[in-house]
């Protein structure tokens, strides 16, 4: 009966022919690295970002660490961020011999508790590295009250976020410096890369030197190199790409939150799941993972996973606890430290949210879950 069916995956970009066309004519122009379609695909990002200058680079990941980089944070110092995201979050963290102090998240916004954040704060601490989980801005009024008492500054993980707003305001369009991504399962692609937004022209400035080896131009015919960069410019063939999906975004993002607001319709009566927090229409919905509840439900989180494969039908995992990966028990984190970031850790299912879903495809997903559920508990 499945087998008629298209598999459905829990994520997939949009990439419209146009944009096809248009890299295929960046390929035949003679330039490929970063030149006129890095600058074209910057200067869109910062109208659509309230004329903040951006800088793009390969990826979110290179983009936080540049970011804590141009703050000077290193070793001995404290950065406050959470254990439920990306491992990138943190990792960039550690790489550069600093220390990231976690604070646990709220279950259903999967945000950091910011009310937790401020206990945090000792003498060696720096920064704070926030995530918008899944699109849902952090309380921007409350993180940048906090930041501003005690003289910190705020690194922003938004690589789930472009396109979502705090009261009206888009994410990146104010605050201190701001990171996105634009890997293929975000809500817009330039196949790898991500950004950085800030206010400073001698930061700006730091951040393109970083993001290329280091170097400065000195004249025409001289360059140096101050600190040791990394190689993280952006292609224009990347570049290209982003173009034509930030054009699309707002139509992406509007799709999106029409599909999730039918997975709340089918469920709201009763649910199997846990479901995530709603939001409002700032919530740019980079994805749907309520929570399983594995406790209660006679089968594993791999085996309702495996069932939904059956039935042509991908889930993510969004994502394990970061300070109970390896390299952080290694350096002491252990179990029972932020409960609720291990339980969404345990708990997480990512289902199929993408643009060019239709809305028989949540009804297939919301079906597939509901049987599923009620065949493993009778
Ligand atoms: C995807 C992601 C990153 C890393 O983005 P890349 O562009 O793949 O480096 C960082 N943080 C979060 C929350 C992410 O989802």
């Amino acid at each position: 009966m499945t087998n008629t069916l298209e598999r459905l995956p829990f994520t997939r970009p949009s990439i419209d022919e146009a944009t096809i066309e248009a890299v295929a004519t960046v390929l035949r122009s003679g330039w490929l690295a970063s030149g006129p379609k890095v600058q074209e695909f910057e200067a869109a990002l910062s109208a659509y970002l309230g004329s903040r200058p951006v800088r793009v680079m390969t990826s979110a990941t290179a983009a936080l660490e540049i970011a804590l980089t141009i703050c000077n944070i290193g070793q001995g110092d404290e950065v406050i961020t959470t254990p439920m995201s990306w491992c990138s979050t943190s990792n960039v963290i550690l790489r550069l011999g600093a220390r990231p102090v976690f604070v646990d998240i709220d279950l259903d916004s999967r945000n950091l508790m910011l009310e937790q954040v401020e206990g945090k704060i000792g003498p060696r601490t720096r920064a704070i590295l926030p995530v918008h989980f899944s699109g849902l801005p952090v309380d921007m009024d409350r993180l940048y009250a906090i930041a501003t008492r005690h003289g910190l500054r705020v690194i922003e993980d938004a690589a789930h976020a472009i396109g979502s707003a705090w009261r009206g305001r888009r994410i990146g369009s104010f605050g201190d410096l701001v990171c996105f991504s634009f890997h293929p399962n975000k809500n817009m692609t330039t196949g790898e890369g991500g950004a950085i937004v800030a206010d400073s022209p001698a930061e700006i400035r730091r951040i393109e030197s970083h993001r290329f080896h280091g170097v400065v131009k000195r004249a025409p015919d001289q360059f140096d190199v101050l600190d040791p960069g990394i190689k993280a410019n952006l292609s224009d063939i990347a570049a290209c790409i982003g173009l034509g999906q930030l054009a699309r975004l707002e139509e992406f993002n509007a799709r999106r939150r029409e599909l999730v607001a039918h997975y709340f319709a089918r469920w709201s009566a009763s649910c199997p799941l846990r479901l995530p927090a709603p939001g409002d229409t700032g919530h740019s919905w980079h994805m749907f993972a309520p929570l399983l509840p594995v406790d209660r439900i006679g089968m594993t989180r791999a085996q309702f996973i495996g069932k939904m494969d059956e039935r042509g039908i991908g889930v993510g995992i969004h994502y394990p606890a970061i300070h109970l990966l390896s390299a952080y028990r290694k350096l002491g984190w252990r179990e029972g430290q932020f409960p609720n970031a291990e339980r969404v850790g345990r708990e997480t299912i990512t289902l199929p949210l993408f643009p060019a879903m239709r809305i028989a495809d949540v009804d297939r997903v919301v079906d597939a879950v509901n049987d599923i559920l009620k065949a493993a508990s009778t």
